[in-house]
């Protein structure tokens, strides 16, 4: 299927690893902005123990996060009922729904399974937008429509907005490259700040895809812990580096220079997690077509906000339809190898 396979370029490079401070056979790599398509250069280095990828010098961000990125956060992780009719009956359902996927789902046994299974059909539309990674654990998350819900890197508030919209309304989100405070009429607060400076006790923490943007994951983890209550979670998705990094090299898309600032192994990763207080509960991964179909422009550079790309132009690209589904089933077939290029982690604060 692939004949693209491209080493990374590299060489040795003079600086210590910013995870695990080794000095060691860490390799550099010349990576180019291809989101906007600026083609900018960036210097990464690999560690030669721990394995993360990360950015050599931390450039200003702010021009890196204009409106376009931030609407793409909101398609890549919002599939929200945004679409469903609004009305009683179908609020009425979602907060049922909800309801379910927070408690009954996995603990009251087989009759309410079969019964939600059988619903889940005939509402199957109404109940579109819940987000997968709270339903497809096999753990008891400990939340209900109550909970106190912290959204870190929250940008335009996408995760928050499908939350609200199956009823749940403590609702928090704290981004530091918003342009102000908002509080929205529906209740949802989203704050221009960093998470060091939060205050508060939270039910559910969720990082959806923003970990690998600040310039201090350890510290980051750490105030995620601080902010929850014993026996609770955090739910953290992020890009892995994994096949599609090997694979693509500096061309992978999740790379997304210079925006993302840290990649991780999994290994990596979860031991991070546990030095910060977390026991890792359970590990998923959710990659998609993604990875295959943006690599492979940048490998033809051509950014993602192109006008031949997938993203803007999906009857347009160069991409047949035969060949994003056999994308989707070798991403598919990847996660369910756990070498997916983006994963799930639940981690709980003991
Ligand atoms: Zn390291």
């Amino acid at each position: 299927m692939f004949n693209l396979i491209v080493q990374p370029e590299s060489s040795d490079v003079d600086m210590n690893c910013r995870i695990c401070g080794n000095s060691e056979n860490n390799r550099e790599h010349t990576v180019r902005e291809m989101f906007f398509g600026t083609r900018e250069t960036f210097r990464y280095l690999e560690c030669g123990v721990c394995g993360t990828l990360q950015i050599h010098a931390v450039p200003d961000l702010r021009r890196y996060y204009r409106p376009k990125y931030y609407s793409f956060q909101l398609v890549r992780n919002d599939k929200t009922g945004k679409r469903s009719v609004r009305n009683y009956a179908a609020r009425f359902i979602r907060r049922r729904a909800a309801d379910w996927f927070c408690r009954s789902w996995k603990t009251t046994g087989h009759l309410s399974d079969i019964f939600f299974r059988l619903l889940l059909k005939p509402i199957g539309r109404v109940v579109v937008g819940y987000p997968d990674y709270l339903i497809q654990s096999s753990l008891d998350l400990g939340i209900t429509r109550q909970s106190a819900i912290l959204d870190v890197g929250a940008g335009a508030g996408a995760t928050l907005e499908a939350l609200r919209h199956f009823g749940f309304r403590r609702l928090t989100g704290v981004d530091p490259f918003l342009e102000r405070d908002i509080v929205r009429e529906n209740g949802i607060r989203l704050l221009k700040q960093s998470i060091d400076d939060l205050e508060g006790q939270f039910d559910l923490i969720l990082a959806n895809h923003s970990l690998e943007h600040t310039s201090e994951p350890v510290q980051t983890l750490k105030a995620m812990h601080r902010l929850l209550k014993p026996g609770h979670y955090a739910i953290i998705r992020m890009p892995v580096l994994s096949r599609a990094w090997r694979l693509f090299g500096v061309n992978w898309v999740q790379l997304d220079a210079p925006r993302h600032l840290f990649l991780f192994t999994v290994t990596t990763f979860s031991r991070l997690a546990r030095d910060s207080g977390f026991e890792v509960k359970e590990i998923s991964y959710d990659s998609t077509a993604f990875q295959f179909w943006g690599s492979q422009q940048y490998l033809r550079d051509i950014p993602l906000m192109d006008d031949r790309s997938h993203f803007t132009n999906p009857r347009g690209s160069s991409f047949t339809r035969e060949e994003i589904a056999s994308f989707e089933d070798e991403a598919n077939r990847l996660n369910a190898r756990a070498e997916g290029d983006q994963a799930v982690f639940y981690l709980c604060k003991k």
